[in-house]
This record gives C-alpha cells, sequence and structure tokens, in this order.
C-alpha cells in the first residue's frame, strides 16, 4: 500500500505541484502576455507620440524653413527697396546737380556791356581777365559749336537744358569739341586774345532760345545767380 499511497500522495502532491506550477505558469503567462500586450500599446503609444513629435517637429522645421524664406524674400524687398530709394536719389542729385548753374569765368572785370558800341550794337558783356583764366560749362548743355571763327576767334557754343544758348569768344584754347556734353562747372577753355579783339577778355552772349538773338546777358546772369565781371 505504502508505495501506492506515496505513489499517490506524490501523485497529488506532483499533481497539485503540477497544477500549481501551471497555475502559475499560466498566471505568470498571462500576466506575460497582458504585459507583452501592455508593452506593445505602450510601445505603439510611444511609436505615435515620437511619430506625432517628429512629425510636429518637422512641421515646425517647415515652418522656420518657410518662415526663414518669408524673412529672406522680405530681406531681399526691403534691399531691392533700398536700393531702388538710393538709385532715385542719385538720379534726381544728379538731375539737382545738372541743372545747376555757375559761373561761366570766376573773376573778371567788365569792361562793356551790352547795346550799342562803336556805330553797332555789341551783343554781349566783355569781361576783362588775364590770358589762360578757366573758362567753364555755365549748367548741363551740349556743346554744339567748337571752332576758330571769323571776329570771334576761338569760339565755344553750349546749348544748355533749357534751351538756352551761350557763346564765348576770344579764348587762347578750346578744351571741348562740338557735340560734347558738359556739366555745370566743366571746364571748356581759356581766356584768350583770339579774333577782333584788343585785349585779353571773355565775350559771353546768351540767345535764350537759341538762333541768333542775343538779349542783355546781365540780367540773365544775375536772375540765374551768376552774374560775371
Ligand atoms: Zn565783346
Amino acid at each position: 500500500m505504502l508505495p501506492t499511497t506515496a505513489a499517490a500522495a506524490l501523485v497529488v502532491t506532483a499533481t497539485g505541484a503540477t497544477v500549481a506550477e501551471s497555475s502559475a505558469a499560466l498566471t505568470f503567462e498571462v500576466s506575460g502576455q497582458q504585459t507583452a500586450l501592455a508593452r506593445t500599446e505602450q510601445a505603439a503609444d510611444d511609436a505615435t507620440t515620437s511619430d506625432l513629435a517628429s512629425r510636429r517637429q518637422a512641421s515646425a522645421m517647415q515652418t522656420a524653413a518657410l518662415q526663414g524664406r518669408v524673412e529672406a524674400k522680405q530681406r531681399a524687398a526691403r534691399s531691392a527697396a533700398r536700393k531702388a530709394a538710393a538709385e532715385a536719389a542719385a538720379r534726381a542729385k544728379a538731375e539737382r546737380e545738372g541743372k545747376r548753374w555757375v559761373r561761366a569765368i570766376k573773376t573778371g572785370t567788365l569792361t562793356s556791356g551790352f547795346g550799342p558800341r562803336w556805330g553797332k550794337t555789341h551783343d554781349g558783356l566783355d569781361v576783362g581777365a588775364p590770358t589762360g583764366t578757366p573758362l567753364y560749362a555755365m549748367s548741363r548743355g551740349t556743346v554744339i559749336l567748337s571752332d576758330n571763327v571769323f571776329s570771334f576767334g576761338n569760339k565755344i557754343e553750349i546749348r544748355y537744358w533749357d534751351g538756352t544758348v551761350s557763346w564765348y569768344g576770344h579764348l587762347s584754347r578750346r578744351d571741348v569739341q562740338t557735340g560734347d556734353t558738359v556739366m555745370p562747372g566743366d571746364q571748356v577753355g581759356l581766356v584768350g586774345n583770339t579774333g577782333h579783339s584788343f585785349g585779353s577778355h571773355l565775350h559771353i552772349e546768351i540767345h535764350p532760345t537759341g538762333g541768333d538773338n542775343p538779349i542783355n546777358p546781365a540780367p540773365w546772369l544775375r536772375k540765374h545767380g551768376i552774374m560775371v565781371g
């Protein structure tokens, strides 16, 4: 009997143990499955969170990149606007500069005025100055004549931006050619005593509408703030 009882007990014990073990194993297994499931879910959540985070990050980066591009465009636009404004200002300044009026000769002595002289009309002013004294363009314009002509000697005619034409006569030297563009104050030649002249001087005429219609230069020069002599 004993072996049988013992065997039975053992069996029971063994069975119980087995059952217990199985139960524990099952519990463990279930618990393990739950844990695994939980882990899977957590992993899925983490993955979702991570995915969401990386998508958020990507989105943030895209936003930053877009913002960067927008800012770069704004900077470029501001830079272009500044450049355009600077160019417009430079053009306006050049325009103003070009429309300035300056004296034909810096210093000299008025020796003969406009009007009747020696039985005919003197069509300009005579400004006595030493030979070699520089002569200047009075404003922006075009040289329409640079030549040695009878009576005037070396003569320069300039048509200015407003249509006025000035004549300079008796020059010792001409520094510009017909067709040249001049700006206010550009040196165009030197005072001299060439042509029909008795002494070194500048003969200056003003023809407001071009052609050969001289006016008294004095009021015109005064009006422009550039009276000579
Ligand atoms: Zn004269």
